[in-house]
């Protein structure tokens, strides 16, 4: 078997066979460790990794452990989040209650690593240019070394792990843009950024900034290094004409408690780019080849789902490609890996559209008693198995429905944007509806009509006053 690619999706998949006795050698086109993007992982992560032996070393390292992730709003009081403690209603199978952010030149490494060391042939440096056919079916690949040595190498299977390079589908035409999602995203490293209170360690936290399908993220890593950075649709970045650096701080501006985290802060690496990144490929597996991980569809990262799916792709394709081995039949195998995968993935898209479309309204799901465990489960990840998947759709149905009775009342708060200041009315007073200021050196919130003053912002408190009645 041969896996093109050594990040998370490869590694996991070549441990697997090795475990069972396969041969694989993984083509690995860099020399790990090499930087990656992608540093705050799911709860369900931890059930790959225990499956393939690999939990103890993510512990051994030292990662910072993960037991929440919570957002805010651009105006919400300092360190204020909706907070999801993700461990709240306990992962079924997960040996601990906590997940981590890693600095993904370590974990990936370390993978690749675990991979050679369960007997999977890695080479490194080796670049595949080309997977070859014969017909329709592939039976092996071009690999190139840096000196421009080539080769090709032939094999039953060819597994395509190449993440967002998508070198198959590359070659097959297969990759499609994704319509709705034209994301841009800035990122580094920094010290000395201000810690949140207690509570939130280890947290990952989204700060939204009022602007469409857009965030930022502030990932705790080992050694007092943050991992802060913007998502947002290219053309605002495009519209804005300034550099990286300009465009970066003035997004921090936006939001209240970036702009605190970010006051001493000091970049230690260089800023890392990214952008286009969301795609779709309609068809993932065919004869003689399979795609894993960001090789098969890439969704925004805003549920942290990318390694989610790299692992647990990786444990269907391990599934499938043993199955067609033992009966000599792949059609079956790779039809339902096509199935399960693309149910999930699609899942992990449409939880995604409609956080951006209903912010408000899934914030204000996230705080309720009756929906919380939902959402918990929800964002735990491995959205590939009927439980969650029918959780889920729940969810998504009750939100649905709540966003359409929302929509018949102009009045409704819980509308999109409905408490934006860009675009919508200024923040009003609860009580008189008078336009309500921030006075920074109090730390609360003044009404210029009754003169009331609250220590909560005004959207905050309204949101607690609409009932949800699905
Ligand atoms: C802005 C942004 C933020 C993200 N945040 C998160 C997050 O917080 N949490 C999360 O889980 N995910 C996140 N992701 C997604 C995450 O980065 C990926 O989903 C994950 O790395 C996928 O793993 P993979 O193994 O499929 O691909 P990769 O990790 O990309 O590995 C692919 C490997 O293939 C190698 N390769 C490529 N082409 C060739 C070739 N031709 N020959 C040989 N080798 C080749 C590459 O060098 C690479 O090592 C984020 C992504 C983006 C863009």
């Amino acid at each position: 078997m041969i896996i093109v690619g050594g990040g998370p999706a490869g590694a996991a998949l070549g441990t697997l066979l090795a475990q069972d006795g396969h041969k694989a050698i993984i083509l690995e086109k860099d020399i790990h460790p090499r930087d990656h993007v992608g540093e705050s992982l799911t709860p369900s992560t931890n059930l790959v990794f225990d499956r393939i032996g690999f939990l103890d070393k993510m512990n051994d390292n030292g990662f910072i452990h993960k037991p929440g992730t919570g957002w805010n709003a651009p105006r919400s009081p300092l360190w204020k989040f909706v907070e999801i403690w993700l461990f709240e209603f306990p992962l079924p199978g997960t040996p601990q209650p906590y997940t981590y952010n890693v600095e993904r030149d370590e974990m990936d490494a370390m993978l690749l690593r675990h991979a050679h060391e369960n007997g999977v042939k890695v080479l490194q440096g080796v670049k595949v240019t080309n997977v070859l056919f014969e017909g329709d079916r592939a039976v092996g690949v071009r690999a190139q070394v840096a000196d421009g040595w080539e080769r090709d190498l032939r094999a039953r299977y060819v597994v395509d792990a190449t993440g967002r390079r998508c070198q198959l589908a590359s070659q097959l035409r297969m990759k499609k843009k994704d319509p709705n999602f034209n994301q841009f995203c800035i990122y580094s490293w920094f010290r000395g950024v201000k810690e949140p209170p207690e509570r939130y360690r280890g947290f990952t936290l989204f700060y939204f900034i009022g602007l469409n399908q857009a965030w930022s993220w502030h990932i705790p890593l080992k050694d007092g290094k943050f991992s802060m950075g913007v998502v947002v649709d290219k053309e605002d970045f495009q519209k804005s004409g300034k550099s990286e650096e300009e465009f970066f701080f003035s997004l921090v501006g936006r939001n209240r408690t970036f702009t605190h985290a970010m006051q001493d802060a000091e970049r230690i690496r260089p800023w890392w780019i990214e952008g286009d990144y969301s795609y779709k490929i309609d068809r993932f597996a065919g004869p003689g080849w399979l795609l894993v991980g960001d090789a098969l569809r890439f969704v925004d990262p805003i549920f942290s789902s990318g390694v989610d799916v790299a692992l647990f792709s990786s444990l269907y394709a391990y599934e499938t490609l043993t199955e067609a081995m033992r009966t000599g039949n792949e059609e079956r195998p790779f039809a339902e890996y096509q199935r399960r995968v693309e149910a999930g993935v699609d899942l992990w898209y449409e939880l995604i559209e409609t956080f951006y479309k209903l912010q408000n309204l899934v914030t204000r799901y996230a705080s309720s008693p009756r929906w919380r465990e939902m959402i918990v489960r929800t964002l735990q990840g491995n959205p590939y198995i009927p439980d969650t998947q029918n959780r889920a759709r729940t969810l998504l149905d009750a939100m649905h429905d709540s966003y359409q009775k929302a929509l018949a009342d102009p009045g409704n708060l819980l509308r999109p944007w409905a408490m934006d200041p860009e675009r919508a009315d200024l923040p009003r007073c609860p009580q008189c509806l008078g336009v309500v200021d921030y006075i920074a050196a109090e730390g609360l919130y003044l009404c210029r009509k009754c003169g009331a003053r609250r220590e909560t912002a005004p959207e905050e408190e309204f949101l607690q006053a609409v009932p949800l009645d699905t």
